[in-house]
């Protein structure tokens, strides 16, 4: 996009007041959450400090870890995938999903619409449902995500019931209460559970000691996702690998407090397909849960990226979302500032890893350079200096 674009794109969004009550309230809600639970537990400060040099590590020697990972996928009986491009990660899913049209269910994950997975999916005549409240009414308003963790958080209760009535007829008259609302989506969405044949999910973080993939939530529809259906694909960007199941934990924790969503409802921790040792203590793959776990790790310019200078620092993001809560432009644009997925002071250095540094760089320049972004990253990742340098990369 040319500049002049972005900048129409900013102050017809500013222009939508729906829009804007909406981002304003989930801004608010989100920092003081996230303050309450900082302050009341000193050790959440403490395991993001360590997280830094964890990750650090695996990325300083990412091609060991990557083989580490890998190989305890298949020690469980998973089977595990390294996607170059995001038509490689397409292909493998499309086939390991097969032919015969199927009822896909996806979790929430920013690397799943890095991908574009469920498009090319449904362009393959599935039937796809993102089973995240915020991603399946985003899916049916056609925007784009607004935020890694609450996709939706533009849309107004009443915006959001008129969406459900008119696109999936569902009975919301626009007076009904959030919880009414939720009770219907629920019942819509279990049906869509009970008869999916594949769940695909991302991955918050991975285990390199085991390939444990674990996955952080509050709405229960990972768990769905993840243990319903027969087929468990999960989608990781290469960056998520921590040394140990320990870690992982520790980044989950971080994850869920800065995002404000601590405690989470859920960790699912997943090493290989469900299993029981029931009869004699010998171990079968294929018990109540899936019987086939395919891991795809995603490269799409992560692999390129950790060589880089500057950019390598964004690989230490756990996507917590915090900086676009602190940052003043995502707070006027969201989302709509930062690319055709991700948004604001991470979402355009993310632009720039898996879409290159030509294509973010236009979006670089709304960067005030307050700074704000950096003080709050769990990960002390220098925010404002990768947008900088990108604000020089301007042709
Ligand atoms: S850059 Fe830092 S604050 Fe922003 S999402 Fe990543 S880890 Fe969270």
């Amino acid at each position: 996009m040319k500049v002049e674009e972005i900048l129409d794109s900013i102050y017809k969004i500013m222009e939508d007041e729906d829009f804007h009550e909406g981002v304003k309230r989930a801004v608010q809600n989100s920092t003081a959450a996230v303050a309450r639970i900082l302050s009341s537990d000193q050790m959440i400060q403490e395991l993001a400090g360590e997280l830094r040099e964890k990750k650090e590590a695996v990325l300083s020697d990412i091609s060991h870890y990557l083989e580490l990972t890998m190989k305890g996928i298949e020690k469980v009986n998973g089977r595990a995938y390294l996607a170059k491009t995001p038509e490689d990660a397409r292909q493998i899913i499309a086939d390991i999903v097969g032919t015969r049209k199927k009822i896909v269910v996806c979790s929430k994950s920013m690397v799943i619409e890095e991908l574009e997975i469920e498009k090319h999916l449904r362009g393959l005549n599935h039937e796809v449902w993102g089973t995240d409240l915020g991603q399946f009414l985003v899916e049916l308003s056609g925007d784009k995500p607004m935020h890694g963790i609450v996709p939706a958080l533009h849309l107004t209760k009443e915006a959001a019931a008129n969406l459900l009535a008119h696109r999936v007829g569902f009975d919301l008259q626009g007076g009904e209460t959030i919880e009414e609302i939720v009770q219907q989506v629920r019942a819509f969405l279990r049906e869509k559970f009970s008869r999916a044949e594949v769940g695909i999910s991302g991955c918050n973080c991975i285990a390199a000691d085991s390939g444990a993939v674990f996955l952080v939530e509050n709405e229960g529809n990972i768990r769905l996702t993840t243990a319903l259906p027969p087929i468990h694909i999960a989608v990781v960007g290469v960056e998520k690998i921590m040394p140990t199941m320990v870690d992982s934990f520790k980044t989950v924790i971080v994850q869920s407090a800065f995002a404000g969503l601590y405690p989470p409802t859920y960790v699912s921790l997943i090493a290989g397909p469900s299993s029981t040792a029931d009869i004699e203590y010998y171990r079968v793959y294929g018990a109540n849960g899936p019987q086939e776990l395919h891991v795809i790790f995603v490269d799409n310019g992560r692999l390129e990226a950790i060589e880089h200078p500057i950019l390598k620092d964004q690989l230490l993001c756990i996507r917590c979302g915090r900086c676009q809560m602190e940052c003043p432009v995502w707070g006027a644009a969201a989302n709509i500032w930062g690319g055709p997925v991700y948004g604001g002071p991470m979402g355009i250095n993310w632009t720039a890893i898996t879409l290159g540094e030509n294509y973010a760089a236009p979006f670089s320049l709304f960067c005030l350079g307050c700074g704000r972004c950096d003080v709050v990253c769990p990960l002390e990742i220098p925010l404002s200096e990768i947008l900088h340098y990108l604000k020089g990369k301007i042709e």
